[in-house]
């Protein structure tokens, strides 16, 4: 287990919380910042306005054909995020505004950052999902603004050789763009463990570290060791210090690569080691790593774009790629989570003061039971003659008796229901919730949320939302206990899973599946092979009595002591 890096005198040492691990050594970069604008009160000639607005146009459909070029070569979460931007470059209705603008005089540059101005503040006004679209907004026009300018565009330069991104926070678009070959290691002063950027960077296997303190004092250029699984950050680091560390994670990651499943302890615990996907295209790419099935396959990402909901000859095809991928083994496939910060535009959502507190996921069966039940007949198509029958689970289920009534919906279609605990008070009545379905998964990112009340897309309380709190982990165990009670499977399919201490800890909790992005597979299959049970009960029972993350971090690891 990476232990707190050693450092020499004259190093600057920086904690944020560790998002992706890893351990990178290399020199500083940081984000080309953006042209700032002078807003002039001098209007453009009246002749001279029709080519503004022609170079303004030229200008946005280039960005837009830069960032659908960049979703093409990616994969996933970042295709969505590269695609949703060069949508925001074509948007008619910012566009229009800057067109009027520009037809009035203003110049193109000043038109583009006003209307973005306007649409922000309408945005922010609005909360909720829409306030965290002005962050990719501001970025288009950004980069729409630097076209015009004839200047790169602003965001992550290319360095000439590997190099650590030290940033506040990245665009979403200039996270989904980053190539894990030349930006091999990233530090924010902001984000969370869950936020897009950590995602991203958790898909592409860059060791990440979060809401980094001190940060914005280190110069591009510095020598900077970073280690995403203490969350340290070491400016200046001593050479010969610096190799052995990079020396020991090479040695784990080779480890790791050795490891081909499935799923023990040390002493042969048997706990499955699953992968997290979202559509049919990533199972695929899963099946290279040893998971031995699906732990949660999000349905909802599969449909983000969509006006109208897909047909169940549709859904059912989606669904298929993704068993067809999977053939013979655990798939366990999660109804749809829209709402909140996966709003689906098909699913009617109501005009909501606080989205992640109101109808989401479970809840929107509740108005009206059509999509959840056109979703569990396509499933079903899709899983006619299969064996193992797949499981489906609903997420944010809160009460006994949502789990009673999805779970007879999904045994009338012969699947095998289950609920995830993502809610505080399902956790509390993890026993009741049990006893109408066959399973449970615990939904970390989320129950991290609702339990400490902090927004988990927010980066000033990154440190709340990290799923090391103790008081998480305790309705985690209680969870757990749950299973012990019943006879009945208990896993963890949130971004908990993917942390290699974490996951060891988990399973002292008594969980009995871990849940995990393909990236950290290895790593958390070979860490669990190198401890034992007990071990793990003893670093599950320290992280508990914890004070606080930190505390619990350094609690478990100098008992999950792994071997060389
Ligand atoms: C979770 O909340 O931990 C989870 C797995 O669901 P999502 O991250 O998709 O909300
Ligand atoms: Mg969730």
């Amino acid at each position: 287990m990476t232990r707190s890096l050693q450092v020499k005198a004259g190093s600057m040492v920086l904690r944020g919380t560790p998002a992706v691990s890893g351990v990178a050594l290399a020199a500083a970069v940081r984000p080309i910042p953006r042209l700032s604008v002078e807003v002039s009160k001098d209007l453009v000639p009246e002749p001279d306005r029709a080519s503004e607005l022609s170079a303004f146009h030229a200008a946005a459909t280039t960005v837009a054909a830069r960032l659908r070029e960049r979703a093409a070569r990616a994969s996933g979460a970042a295709a969505e995020v590269l695609t949703a931007d060069a949508a925001m470059a074509t948007d008619r209705g910012w566009l229009g505004a800057a067109e009027k603008l520009i037809a009035a005089g203003t110049p193109a540059r000043a038109a583009a950052v006003a209307a973005t101005d306007q649409f922000a503040e309408v945005f922010t006004k609005l909360g909720g999902l829409m306030a965290e679209r002005v962050t990719d907004l501001r970025d288009v026009c950004d980069r729409v603004v630097a076209e015009l300018a004839g200047v790169p565009e602003p965001g992550i330069p290319v360095p000439a050789r590997p190099a650590i991104l030290l940033a506040d926070d990245l665009a979403p678009a200039d996270a989904a763009g980053l190539d894990p070959t030349l930006i091999i290691g990233l530090a924010t002063s902001l984000g969370g463990p869950t936020s897009h950027t950590a995602i991203i960077a958790r898909q592409l296997g860059i060791p990440c570290v979060v809401a980094v303190a001190g940060l914005d004092e280190v110069e591009a250029g510095a020598g900077v060791l970073l280690d995403g699984s203490s969350g340290e950050v070491v400016v200046d680091p001593d050479p010969r210090l610096a190799a052995q560390a990079l020396e020991e994670f090479r040695a784990r990651a080779t480890r790791d690569a050795a490891w081909t499943g499935p799923g023990t302890t040390a002493d042969g615990h048997r706990v499955e080691v699953l992968v997290n996907v979202q559509d049919g295209a990533g199972a695929r790419a899963a099946r290279r790593t040893p998971a031995e099935g699906v732990g949660l396959f999000r349905t909802e990402l599969c449909f983000l774009d969509r006006e109208t909901e897909p047909s169940v000859s549709e859904q059912e095809q989606i669904y298929r790629a993704v068993l067809d991928a999977y053939s013979g083994a655990k798939v366990v496939i999660r109804t749809l989570d829209a709402g909140s910060d996966k709003p689906l535009r098909f699913a009617d959502h109501p005009d909501e003061a606080n989205p992640a507190l109101g109808v989401r996921g479970i809840r929107i069966a509740a108005r009206d039971s059509g999509i959840l039940d056109r979703q569990l007949d396509a499933i079903a198509r899709a899983a006619v003659g299969r064996r193992p029958v797949p499981w489906v689970m609903a997420p944010m289920i809160s009460t006994a008796a949502e789990a009673e009534s999805f779970a007879a919906k999904v045994r009338q279609r012969g699947l095998v229901p289950g609920a995830m605990i993502e809610v505080p008070a399902a956790a509390l009545t993890a026993e009741s919730i049990l006893r109408h379905v066959d399973f449970l998964s615990v939904g970390t990112n989320d129950l991290a949320q609702y339990t400490m009340a902090a927004d988990r897309m927010s980066p000033a309380l990154a440190a709340l939302t990290d799923p090391w709190q103790p008081a998480v982990l305790s309705l985690v165990a209680h969870t757990a206990a749950a299973g012990r009670t019943l006879g009945k499977p208990v896993g963890v399919c949130g971004e908990a899973a993917a942390d290699p201490a974490l996951a060891c800890v988990l399973v002292g909790l008594g969980v009995g599946s871990l849940s995990a992005a393909a990236s950290a597979i290895a790593a958390v299959g070979a860490g669990l092979s190198a401890v034992t049970r007990e071990n793990c009960e003893r670093a599950a029972a320290a992280a508990l009595v914890a004070a606080d993350p930190a505390a619990a971090r350094v609690a478990a690891r100098s008992i999950l002591e792994w071997a060389p």
